[in-house]
């Protein structure tokens, strides 16, 4: 048996295994596994080294251990690096490698190419790091905006965007920070109601079962174009999972049980 996972903490909520396992079915990999990898950011090292033995092919990582991740691989490709963190682990030949999948995933799930649009980013954790950095590769003239302002100042000086002390609209507002996660509301983000109804495109890479985030179905009420977290993910996901297969990823089928939070039926 060929395994992949998730690893995370928490990592319950996670529509990555329902996805990935619908994905490997469809593509026909029936001696391929994908499940939850709950794990504690003290165990996280030891136990990732001994994913390989127990028949570990590769892993997702998502909060908090996407620093960890790319320290730990033994390499990294060049985005993981300018990012400083990974989501993608894959294990060959008693090496570890780390991508960074969530950059690309993000620019693949967007309406339209960023090339010479405005782009406001909020938030400056992992995820932010990785939508600033894939946004101005792409072409965008990015800003950052966070709750802890020196965060955002120090992550814009870094990757070379402009520091936001404030919102406006710009055609692309990408939420990357956790509120969301508990609370299914964008109240707590500085950003006022006209701004996300003026922004051209918004994109929450927060998702939720059953339905829009406010913050998404704001948007959705004020005509604007959406991207929600579990598009993102699903863009993600395939980019990983064409990695550790060397295969195309069945994105319909994966966007199709991500959404659906349960396997396809069969056919
Ligand atoms: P981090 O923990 O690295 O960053 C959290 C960010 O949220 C920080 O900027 C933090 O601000 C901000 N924040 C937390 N609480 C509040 C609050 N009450 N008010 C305002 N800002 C707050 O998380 P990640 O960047 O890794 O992930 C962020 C979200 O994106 C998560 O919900 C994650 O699940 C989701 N995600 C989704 C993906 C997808 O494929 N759909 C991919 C990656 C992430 P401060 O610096 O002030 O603490």
């Amino acid at each position: 048996m060929r395994r992949l996972g998730v690893l995370g903490w928490p990592v319950a909520h996670s529509r990555s295994p329902v996805m990935h396992n619908a994905a490997l079915a469809a593509l026909g990999l029936r001696d391929w596994t994908y499940q939850r990898l709950p794990l504690p950011p003290e165990l996280f090292a030891e136990t990732v080294r001994a994913l390989p033995g127990a028949g570990f092919v590769g892993a997702n990582v998502t909060i908090p251990h996407k620093r960890a991740a790319l320290a730990l691989a033994d390499a990294a490709s060049p985005a993981a690096r300018a990012i400083g963190a990974a989501n993608t682990l894959s294990f060959r030949d008693g090496a570890i490698s780390a991508e960074n999948t969530d950059a690309p995933g993000l620019l693949a799930a967007l309406p339209w190419s960023p090339e010479g649009r405005t782009a406001l980013v909020l938030g400056a954790g992992g995820s932010a790091r990785a939508a600033a950095w894939a946004l101005r590769e792409a072409g965008a003239d990015v800003a950052v905006l966070n709750r802890t302002a020196s965060r955002a100042e120090a992550l814009a000086a870094e990757l070379g965007v402009r520091f936001a002390e404030t919102a406006g609209p710009a055609d692309l507002l990408v939420h990357c920070t956790s509120v969301g996660l508990d609370t299914e509301t964008f109240k707590d983000l500085p950003v006022a109601v006209e701004v996300i109804e003026r922004s051209a495109c918004v994109v929450d890479l927060v998702y939720r079962a059953g339905g829009d985030t406010a913050l998404i179905a704001t948007a959705r009420r004020a005509g604007r174009e959406v991207v929600d977290g579990l598009e993102v993910l699903v863009h993600q996901g395939a980019l990983s999972l064409e990695l550790w297969t060397g295969t195309d990823a069945p994105l319909e089928v994966m966007r199709a049980a991500a959404r659906q939070g349960r396997p396809p039926p069969p056919p």
